[in-house]
């Protein structure tokens, strides 16, 4: 008799996206005339840049000729690739990496729900909260998480971000094994500084804990003294797995390319004491379960560290990030709280009168005709927040703006 991983049964659905269209589709067939725009999309809308056109048109090429094809892989990927992630995203910020530390895969969400498969199912977990939901629910699926009360999950600590403590939780005040950091972070779009940072690293070194650090969003940082990774801080390489994604950053949610940095220096404790690095474990790992990302998808990105592709790259953060300064100006401009939208492509607003999320979002939907995603979504210390992205088109993002500004 084949018996379920019972766990998967404890996972609550998320309908954060499904109850916004629900929503959303009310609203509509009762305003069959209304043009919804919507600020709650997480996903780009730029096209592909064109230095990254060309390089996949010729890997298409090569694939076509005996001596061009590229079958399986290198399941950690291709040399040029590894080489070129060292060379351009590390080595100008004084990071030394060797290529054996850098596993190409094919997108950021994939390696972090699945990299807790490393680490015992009895360790207990500490996540920032608003939170991307891929860390709890890797973890409920293993049997990490606990039992649910409430709606927090009892082996989970939840570290409150809010204004208080600037978006950066406080450390943890009893034992954790585990922490998911993610800066610039999603959904709040805030960021993390050097000296921050070094605090969460010190604490790891110091107690034996291992940071899982999602760095999906590190190129719309505007300022150089903001890490973009955390091995910028000294000692980082002990404790801490990186995650990157080309997804955000030039347009590859639908082409898929991303990458894991798991030092060689990092190393986890067995019950007896003794120390394992895990960058062996996590190749073991992914050459039986991954094959690889694909050939044309790993030239892509190659490209866009030359320097036409980091030019064309920048013009689409630049666009995006003009999206945000003008909403965050304009929200600013007539009272409100923005967070983020500086380093990131996410504002976090504060809902005015301490309306909750929910109700700030129908006002909203049907008042200025705008859809945003209800901070609550997110986690608990989201609740009395609204996300809002600047992943739309310009016209819409200000066409969304004037209307909020004219309903508020
Ligand atoms: C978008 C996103 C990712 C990356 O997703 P991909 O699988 O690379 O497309 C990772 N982490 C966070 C927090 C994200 O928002």
């Amino acid at each position: 008799m084949a018996l379920i991983n019972d766990h998967f049964l404890k996972l609550t659905k998320n309908y954060l996206f499904a109850d916004i269209a629900k929503k959303v589709n009310a609203f509509k067939a009762t305003h069959p005339k209304a043009n919804v725009i919507s600020l709650g999309i997480g996903d780009v809308t730029r096209p592909l840049p064109p230095a990254v056109l060309e390089a996949m048109h010729k890997a298409v090429d090569e694939m076509g000729t005996v001596e061009g094809f590229h079958g399986y892989g290198p399941e950690q990927g291709y040399a040029f690739l590894r080489e070129a992630i060292i060379k351009h995203d590390f080595l100008p910020r004084g990071v030394k990496l060797d290529a054996t530390e850098v596993f190409v895969n094919d997108g950021a969400k994939s390696d972090t729900g699945n990299i807790q498969e490393l680490v015992r199912w009895d360790n207990s977990v500490g996540v920032a909260d608003p939170i991307y939901p891929v860390y709890i629910d890797s973890n409920i699926m293993i049997g990490r998480a606990g039992v649910n009360v409430d709606g927090r999950w009892s082996n989970i600590t939840y570290m409150p971000c809010n204004e208080q403590n600037n978006f950066v939780p406080q450390i943890p005040d009893h034992k954790v094994d585990i922490i998911y950091l993610c800066y610039p972070n999603n959904p709040t779009g805030t960021v993390i500084t050097k000296e921050e940072l070094k605090k969460w690293v010190d604490y790891a070194i110091k107690n034996d804990v291992l940071i899982f650090y999602d760095a999906a969003y590190e190129s719309y940082i505007q300022d150089d003294s903001i890490p973009h990774s955390i091995y910028e801080i000294r000692g980082a390489k002990k404790v801490a797995i990186e995650f990157h994604s080309y997804s955000k950053t030039a347009g590859f949610t639908g082409v898929r390319c991303g990458y894991t940095v798991v030092p060689k220096e990092l190393t986890v404790s067995a019950l007896d004491g003794t120390r394992y690095p895990l960058n062996p474990l996590w190749e073991r790992r992914q050459c039986t379960k991954f094959n690889g990302t694909s050939y044309i998808s790993q030239r892509a990105a190659e490209s866009i560290y030359s320097p036409e592709g980091k030019q064309q790259v920048r013009e689409i953060i630049g666009y995006y990030m003009t999206n945000a300064k003008i909403m965050r100006e304009a929200l600013t401009g007539i009272g409100m709280k923005v967070y983020g939208g500086e380093h990131a492509p996410y504002l976090w607003v504060k809902t005015p009168n301490g309306e909750t999320s929910w109700r700030f979002f129908e006002q909203m939907l049907y008042s200025a005709q705008v859809v945003c995603t209800p901070g609550v979504g997110f986690g608990p210390a989201g609740e009395g927040y609204i996300r809002l992205t600047s992943f739309g088109e310009r016209a819409n993002c200000e066409e969304a703006i004037d209307r909020i500004k004219k309903w508020l």
